[in-house]
């Protein structure tokens, strides 16, 4: 590993001073569980690392009326807190799913997000929850929808000089559940082959709205957007719910690889749809 050095950040102001004057030669540090890695294996070798583990304003975690999560905020937090499991349950699914409880004090909802792994576990339930994302640059802050955050494999739509700040959530309509879940050849420790957020709500037993993300089946987490529309407006019958999770396999377009082929990909985001919505309805009704 190439030698670096440590730029300690104490406010969102010192980040943005050290991406100004490093550029491209600085790199974050959250919680360091996937840059460390690809420090050791030479993927990346940055003259400066910029500590983000005194920035406070990273660290909200805020259930008022919708939702604020600071980029800072950890896996582990997002798992433990009660009121994430009550009103965003497939938030906290995937925050108990990262790692080990060793990794998951670490690993940040930002690194998450801004490592832009194809299988990232907190990017369907949040794609599914509508979130946006502020961003602060040198210019000041900006929104985007999480939809149009992510460019490619491990690229997203930040400039050099820009940081995420929080992700901003409404609040769950009432009658609304979600739900995540992933598939793992491995119970622990390990990436998803394919992960799947939905989150419903309904309105007099008709669905009024339906929201459903994959993971691990194209360069970037996406919507199911001819699923979702399908499910709208109509009663959720397990009929209607076996036609939705097609169409979400067939807006996959995952690749071949040791992990699983592309057709075994496709079965699951099939399943994986069909069960995260069954399980979001019986949420939403309870
Ligand atoms: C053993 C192990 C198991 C893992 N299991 C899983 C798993 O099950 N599911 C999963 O999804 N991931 C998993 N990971 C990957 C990793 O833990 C997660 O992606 C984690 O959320 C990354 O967060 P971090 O805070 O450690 O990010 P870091 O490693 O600190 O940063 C990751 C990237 O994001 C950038 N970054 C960080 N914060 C910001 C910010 N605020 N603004 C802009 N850029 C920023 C960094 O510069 C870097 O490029 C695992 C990793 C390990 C080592």
């Amino acid at each position: 590993m190439k030698r670096f050095e440590v730029v300690q950040a104490d406010s969102v102001e010192d980040c943005l001073r050290a991406l100004a004057a490093h550029g491209r030669e600085a790199k974050l540090l959250a919680g360091g569980t996937d840059l460390l890695p690809q420090l050791k294996n030479g993927m990346l070798a940055p003259r400066y690392m910029v500590d983000l583990s005194r920035v406070t304003r990273l660290r909200t975690l805020d259930v008022h009326d919708g939702l604020r999560v600071g980029a800072a905020v950890t896996a582990r937090e997002l798992e433990l807190n009660q009121a994430v499991q009550t009103r965003y349950p497939a938030l906290a699914e995937s925050g108990a799913l990262v790692g080990s409880v060793q990794v998951r004090n670490l690993a940040t909802v930002g690194g998450n997000l801004c490592n832009a792994a194809p299988s990232a576990d907190m990017a369907p339930p949040l794609l599914a929850l509508e979130a946006e994302a502020v961003i602060a640059g040198p210019r000041g802050e900006r929104r985007v929808p999480l939809s149009a955050f992510f460019a490619d494999v491990r690229r997203t739509v930040l400039a050099p000089d820009e940081l995420l700040l929080e992700l901003v959530i409404p609040a769950p309509a009432p009658r609304s559940g979600g739900r995540y879940l992933r598939h793992t050849p491995r119970r622990e420790l390990d990436i998803a082959v394919v992960g799947v957020a939905s989150q419903l709500s309904l309105s007099d037993g008709i669905c009024a709205r339906a929201r459903i993300a994959l993971a691990a089946v194209a360069p970037i987490p996406l919507r199911a957007t001819a699923a979702e529309q399908a499910l709208e407006g109509r009663p959720l019958t397990a009929e209607l719910i076996e036609e939705a999770a097609g169409l979400a396999a067939e807006a996959a377009r995952p690749i071949s690889d040791q992990r699983g082929s592309a057709e075994f990909r496709r079965h699951l985001v099939r399943v994986l749809t069909r069960r995260t919505l069954t399980s979001a309805l019986a949420r939403a009704r309870s």
